[in-house]
C-alpha cells in the first residue's frame, strides 16, 4: 500500500509489525505490539461502509501496521478473524452490520434474578447469535442475594432448562461475592464477551473480578445509554488471573442479522434432534403440517417457553427484525 501523503501525517518508517487492537474509539485504535502500545489510524479505504459494516477494525483484531516517525501507526491489514459476533446497526445506519467482538473464545450472557427480572427472550436471542457464530456460550444469573422463596422454583427451572442443553449456568452475587470465583474459573486464560441488559450487574461483576478496576455501576436510563453508545470506547480488558474481557456498550442489546427464517431452528440446540423428521425439509415449525418439532413440544420434549421464544424470533425475522433484540 502506498504511504499516506496527506499533510499532517508523519512520514512512514520502515518498521512494520503485527499486534492486537486493545482499544477503539472509532477513529483511533490502540494496538498492543509486544509490550508497546501504539496509537493507530486506519486508511480511508477501511472506513468505507461498502463492506456493509459500521466499523472496520474491532478490538481483538490482529493487524499489521506501519510505524510512523511520530510513533503512531497506520493499520495496513486486518488479519483473518477466527470468529465474530455482530448485531444489526441501529439508527441511521440501520441495515449495516455492527461487529461487536472478534476472535473470542466464549460468550456469556448476564441476567439478574430481580431488578431487572430474568428475560428468557433475551437469553434465547443471545444463544442463537452464539450458535450462529460457533461460539461456546454460557449464562450468569446474578443477584442471587435477591432471590426470594417464591422465585426459587422459576429460577431453578430456567437454570435446569439451559443446563440440560449443555450451557453452563453460573449463579452469582456481585454484592456478596457468591459464585464470583466460578466466573473467574470460566474466564481464566480466555477472551470472552459478556452480554446483558443494562442493570443486570455486568460492571459490578467485572469490578468484583478485577480489583481496582472501578467501572461505574448503577442503572442508566435508556436515553443516556443510547447517548453513550456513540461515544464510549471499546476495550479488551486484561484480567489479572489471565485472559481478556471485551468491554463494549454494543453488547447490551442486539438484533439478529443475516439469518434465513428456515435456518433459525438449527440454532435452537434442543430442536436439533427433530429437525430432519418434519414433512417439509424447510419446515419453519410454525404452521406446516406433520411438524415433528411441534409434536415434540406437545409431548414435552421441547419446553413450551423455548418454542414460544422461537416463534417470537421467527416472526421478528419475517419483519426484518426491527430492533427487537432488547
Ligand atoms: P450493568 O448495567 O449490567 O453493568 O449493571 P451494574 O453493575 O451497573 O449494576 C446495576 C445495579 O445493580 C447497581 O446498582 C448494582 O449495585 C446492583 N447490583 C449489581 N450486582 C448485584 C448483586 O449481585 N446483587 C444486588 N443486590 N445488586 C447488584
Ligand atoms: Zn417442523
Amino acid at each position: 500500500m502506498p504511504a499516506p501523503s496527506s499533510s499532517g501525517t508523519s512520514p512512514v518508517t520502515s518498521e512494520t509489525c503485527t499486534g492486537t487492537v486493545v482499544r477503539s474509539t472509532g477513529s483511533w485504535y490502540d494496538v498492543q505490539v509486544d509490550d508497546r502500545l501504539i496509537p493507530c489510524k486506519v486508511p480511508g479505504r477501511f472506513r468505507l461502509t461498502e463492506t456493509g459494516t459500521t466499523n472496520p477494525v474491532i478490538v481483538g483484531d490482529r493487524v499489521t501496521l506501519r510505524v510512523l516517525e511520530d510513533e503512531t501507526g497506520l493499520i495496513t491489514e486486518i488479519h483473518e478473524r477466527t470468529n465474530k459476533l455482530s448485531r444489526r446497526a441501529a439508527g441511521r445506519r440501520v441495515g449495516l452490520e455492527h461487529v461487536i467482538a472478534v476472535n473470542v473464545d466464549a460468550a456469556w450472557v448476564v441476567q439478574s434474578i430481580r431488578q431487572p427480572k430474568l428475560n428468557p427472550g433475551f437469553i434465547d436471542r443471545f444463544l442463537v447469535m452464539a450458535e450462529m457464530n460457533g461460539l461456546p456460550a454460557g449464562l450468569v444469573f446474578n443477584k442471587v442475594d435477591l432471590l426470594r422463596p417464591g422465585d426459587r422454583e422459576a429460577v431453578h427451572y430456567w437454570r435446569d432448562l439451559y443446563a440440560q442443553q449443555g450451557y453452563p449456568v453460573l449463579m452469582t452475587s456481585a454484592l456478596t461475592g457468591a459464585g464470583v470465583s466460578d466466573v473467574e474459573a470460566c474466564l481464566k486464560d480466555k477472551t470472552s464477551v459478556i452480554v446483558g441488559p443494562s442493570g443486570t450487574g455486568k460492571s459490578s461483576l467485572l469490578n468484583a473480578l478485577v480489583p481496582g478496576l472501578g467501572l461505574k455501576t448503577g442503572v442508566v436510563s435508556r436515553k443516556t445509554l443510547k447517548g453513550r453508545h456513540t461515544t464510549t470506547v471499546a476495550t479488551l480488558l486484561p484480567l489479572p488471573f489471565g485472559g481478556f474481557v471485551v468491554d463494549t456498550p454494543g453488547l447490551r442489546e442486539f438484533g439478529i442479522i443475516d439469518l434465513e427464517p428456515a435456518m433459525l431452528s438449527h440454532y435452537f440446540v434442543d430442536f436439533r434432534p427433530y429437525l430432519n423428521d418434519c414433512h417439509y425439509p424447510n419446515c419453519t415449525h410454525d404452521h406446516e403440517p406433520d411438524c415433528v418439532v411441534r409434536d415434540a413440544v406437545e409431548a414435552g420434549y421441547i419446553s413450551e417457553e423455548r418454542y414460544y421464544s422461537y416463534l417470537n424470533i421467527l416472526s421478528s425475522l419475517h419483519l426484518g427484525d426491527k430492533d427487537v433484540g432488547r
